[in-house]
């Protein structure tokens, strides 16, 4: 039996063949899912429209989290075409690379603000639209990174988005609890990606994480896909505002 089968699920965040998000959406898809993808810009949607080439029944539609009437639109789009909605796989952080190097001190205002924006208030904002389409229960994911939990160098302004991700989780939640949408996140191990890649030092940061972490190598994308599959499935089914670690234990090592 596919876990996802007539399941009509959101993923947010494909720019590339390296997202996590399309790690995530081929194993829903494989699940059974009926798959709308949000992207932003023009260079996305042409990697969308060449990697799903073989894929049935997905679409796409256009939303830069910034706008809430952006988020407004994406959710009446899904409304329409398929009245009720399961799932969103919300994969989204940005930050101006300048503020993921250096001292954390020297965060910009306007850096800090946007960072939140894109990567923690666009969660809280997607969550508000798609609770009325989540009329047979649902399940919200998003990804965050150990960052928020303790210091990592560079990481500066995005780990404090990520605290605020991560409680933002749990508040979620708790809201959405009785209504029988659950709420959580995967706190994925570094993964080279475009955003990853922003972040100074990122290479020492991989090398490090491989050599600490207890199973001694790096997390796949496809291993973060298949947690975010069990989140999205019925298997997960008592589990929400849990941030689940995706990175081979890393964060159990004191030193
Ligand atoms: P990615 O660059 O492939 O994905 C980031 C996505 O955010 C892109 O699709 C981009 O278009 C989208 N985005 C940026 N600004 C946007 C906006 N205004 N509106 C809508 N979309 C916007 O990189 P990724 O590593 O797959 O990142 C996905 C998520 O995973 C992020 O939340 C990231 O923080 C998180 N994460 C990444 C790692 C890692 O090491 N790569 C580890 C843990 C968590």
């Amino acid at each position: 039996m596919k876990l996802l089968k007539d399941k009509n699920i959101l993923v947010m965040g494909v720019a590339n063949k390296w997202s996590i998000a399309w790690a995530i959406a081929e194993q829903m898809y494989q699940a059974g899912a009926k798959i709308t993808f949000s992207y932003f810009g023009d260079r996305s949607l042409r990697s969308l429209e060449k990697l799903t080439e073989d894929m049935k029944d997905v679409t796409f539609v256009e939303c830069d989290v910034t706008e809430d009437k952006n988020i407004e639109n994406t959710f009446a789009y899904l409304k329409e075409k398929f009245g009720v909605i399961h799932g969103v796989a919300h994969c989204i952080a940005h930050s101006k690379s300048d503020e993921l190097k250096g001292k954390f001190y020297d965060t910009s205002r306007e850096g800090y603000a946007m960072s939140h924006d894109v990567s923690v208030y666009s969660l809280i904002a997607v969550t508000k639209y798609a609770r009325p389409l989540m009329t047979e229960g649902g399940v919200i994911i998003t990804l965050t990174y150990y960052g928020g939990e303790k210091v990592i160098a560079n990481y500066n302004v995005m780990g404090v988005a990520k605290a605020a991700l991560d409680s933002s989780v749990k508040y979620l939640a708790f809201d959405l609890g009785k209504e029988n949408i659950r709420v959580n996140a995967i706190s994925a191990g570094p993964i080279r990606t475009l955003a990853g890649k922003g972040i100074s030092n990122f290479d020492q940061m991989l090398k490090a994480f491989e050599t600490k972490s207890p199973m001694g190598r790096l997390v796949d994308p496809v291993e973060v896909g298949k947690t975010a599959l069990f989140l999205m499935s019925d298997l997960s089914s008592g589990i929400t505002g849990e941030i689940i670690h995706v990175d081979c234990g890393y964060n159990i090592i004191g030193m």
